[in-house]
C-alpha cells in the first residue's frame, strides 16, 4: 500500500512532487523524472480540464487533466454530453485495484 493508494481511499488526491523543478511528477514515483531528486507528497487542486470523453452504455468517461500534466482517466456524474474545453470538478476519488475518478462539470 502506497501513500498515494492510502489517501485516495480517503477521498484525498496526492501526488509525488519535485519542490526543485517545482512540478508534479506523474505517475507518482519516488524521484523526480526530470531531475532524479527525492520528491514530497503534495495535494492536487480539485479542478480539472477535460480532455477526452467518451460514451458507453449512457454513461460518460474522460481523461481529465489535473495542474497542466496530471492526466486520469475516470468517469462524469452528468448524463449530458459535457462541452470541449469544459472545466471538471474531482467530485470524489478512491482505489479498488486501480485509482478511481469521479468528476462533475462546473
Ligand atoms: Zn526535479
Amino acid at each position: 500500500m502506497t501513500k498515494f493508494e492510502d489517501e485516495l481511499r480517503n477521498n484525498n488526491f496526492v501526488c509525488s512532487y519535485c519542490t526543485k523543478c517545482q512540478h508534479f511528477v506523474w505517475p507518482t514515483s519516488d524521484c523526480c523524472n526530470k531531475c532524479l531528486g527525492d520528491v514530497i507528497w503534495k495535494q492536487v487542486s480539485r479542478k480539472a480540464k477535460l480532455v477526452e470523453v467518451s460514451s458507453k452504455d449512457e454513461k460518460y468517461f474522460c481523461i481529465a487533466e489535473f495542474e497542466g500534466n496530471i492526466r486520469v482517466f475516470g468517469t462524469l456524474l452528468e448524463n449530458l454530453p459535457p462541452q470541449h474545453d469544459q472545466s471538471l470538478i474531482l467530485e470524489k476519488c478512491g482505489y479498488d485495484k486501480s485509482p478511481k475518478f469521479v468528476f462533475k462539470t462546473v
